[in-house]
């Protein structure tokens, strides 16, 4: 019985890697932000495309420590691009 759970949760676990890593690789990189909205990159920074605001945060994808990160616009909360 305690196989078959350990089993059940390495599935679980598989399955929500495969969904966040699927998310995670829509988002394009900062390149393809930029070549796809070339306004976007301003004298200022890199802006939103939706509403040109500067102000981008950061967010790291697991924790701190992580290094898969998603850019998102502090005012519209668009995911913007992921480094
Ligand atoms: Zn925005």
């Amino acid at each position: 019985m305690e196989l078959l759970a350990l089993i059940i949760l390495i599935l679980l676990l598989l399955n929500i890697h495969e969904k966040c890593s699927e998310l995670y690789f829509d988002i394009p990189t900062v390149d393809e932000y930029l070549n796809e909205n070339p306004k976007c990159h301003t004298e200022y920074g890199i802006s939103c495309v939706m509403c040109k605001s500067n102000s981008i945060k950061k967010q790291d994808l697991i924790n701190s420590s992580s290094y898969l990160s998603v850019h998102v616009c502090n005012h519209c909360g668009l995911k913007l691009y992921r480094s």
